[in-house]
C-alpha cells in the first residue's frame, strides 16, 4: 500500500456533504425495508425486487445497476459467501442462513452504499458462532468509523478495525479471519471512487483525513481462514475452507465539527459518543 500513501483526498463542500446524506438515508431506508422483509422460504431475488422498487419510488437509482456486468441492486452472500453474492430465483432463504446484503443507491447524482449480516428467521435461529461473529463485524466497522479524523491517516480506520477483531475473537477463544482482497473506498459522484480504504492493518503513513473526505468502510469476516475465490459465476466470492462470512459496511462524512455516518437512520448519534467519537449532523 506504499505506493498509495501519497494519494490526496479531494474533500466535499457542505452543499455537496448534505446531498450525500439524501443517498445514504435511502439506502438505510431501504436496508430496514429489508431487514423487516427477510424470512425463510423467500428468495434472494424477492428481496432484490423489493429493494429496486423503494429505491425507485423514492427517487433514486440502484447504483449497482451502473456497474458493468451488474443487473441487480443488491448483493446478497449466503453462509460461505463473503461478498457479491448475485440475488437469484432459485436461492430459497433457510431458517438459520447467515446472509448479508448489501445495497446502494444514487441519488441526484450522489451515492450511498452499506451492508448488514442478519441470521434468516431471527437470533433464535442463529448458531452462536454467527451471532458473535456478524456482532464483531458489526463493532469493527464501528471502531473503523470513530477512527476517523479531520489531519489523521485513513490508516487508522483498518487498524481500529483489526484490533476490535482481534478484541473479539479473544472474547470466544477464536481466530476471526479479515479478508484483505476486498476493501473500502471513497464515495461521492460515484459509488467506487479512490482512496482504497483497507479494513486492517497496513503499514505507511497513508493518506491524510481532510475536511469533507466521505469513505465507505466494509469489513468482511470470516469464521475460518480468510482465504477466498470467486465461483464461476464470476461475481460471489466463497471462502475456500467454507467458514461462514459477514459483512457489514457504512459509508461516512468526516468534517472538523465530527462525523456523519451518512447511511445510518440516525447518521451515528446512537453509537458514536460512546466509542469517543463526535456525531455531527449535516441536516
Ligand atoms: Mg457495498
Ligand atoms: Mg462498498
Amino acid at each position: 500500500m506504499g505506493l498509495f500513501s501519497r494519494d490526496r483526498i479531494t474533500g466535499k463542500t457542505r452543499s455537496e456533504l448534505t446531498r450525500m446524506r439524501v443517498a445514504g438515508l435511502l439506502v438505510a431506508r431501504t436496508l430496514e425495508l429489508l431487514q423487516a422483509e427477510v424470512r425463510p422460504g423467500m428468495t434472494t431475488l424477492q428481496l432484490d425486487t423489493l429493494a429496486e422498487t423503494y429505491i425507485r419510488d423514492h427517487g433514486g437509482i440502484p447504483n449497482f445497476q451502473l456497474v458493468p456486468g451488474y443487473r441487480h441492486t443488491l448483493c446478497t452472500s449466503v453462509n460461505e459467501e463473503i461478498v457479491h453474492g448475485i440475488p437469484s430465483a432459485s436461492r430459497v432463504l433457510l431458517e438459520g442462513d447467515l446472509l448479508s446484503v448489501d445495497c446502494g443507491a444514487q441519488v441526484e447524482g450522489w451515492n450511498g452504499d452499506a451492508a448488514f449480516t442478519v441470521v434468516v428467521g431471527g437470533r433464535e435461529a442463529g448458531r452462536p458462532e454467527d451471532l458473535a461473529l456478524s456482532e464483531a463485524t458489526e463493532e469493527s466497522l464501528w471502531a473503523g468509523i470513530a477512527a476517523l479524523r479531520v489531519g489523521h491517516s485513513l490508516y487508522d480506520v483498518g487498524a481500529a478495525v483489526e484490533d476490535a477483531l482481534t478484541a473479539a475473537g479473544e472474547r470466544v477463544g477464536r481466530e476471526y479471519g479479515i479478508v484483505e482482497d476486498y476493501v473500502g473506498h471513497g464515495i461521492g459522484t460515484s459509488m467506487h471512487m479512490d482512496p482504497q480504504v483497507p479494513n486492517y492493518r497496513v503499514s505507511g503513513r497513508g493518506p491524510k483525513v481532510v475536511e469533507g473526505t466521505t469513505i465507505c468502510i466494509e469489513p468482511m469476516v470470516t469464521l475460518g481462514d480468510q482465504d477466498n475465490r470467486v465461483l464461476d459465476d464470476e461475481w460471489t466470492v466463497v471462502t475456500r475452507d467454507g467458514s461462514r462470512a459477514a459483512h457489514w459496511e457504512h459509508a461516512v462524512a468526516v468534517t472538523s465539527a465530527g462525523l456523519c455516518v451518512l447511511t445510518a437512520l440516525d447518521g451515528g448519534a446512537g453509537r458514536l459518543g460512546a466509542l469517543g467519537a463526535t456525531y455531527a449532523p449535516l441536516d
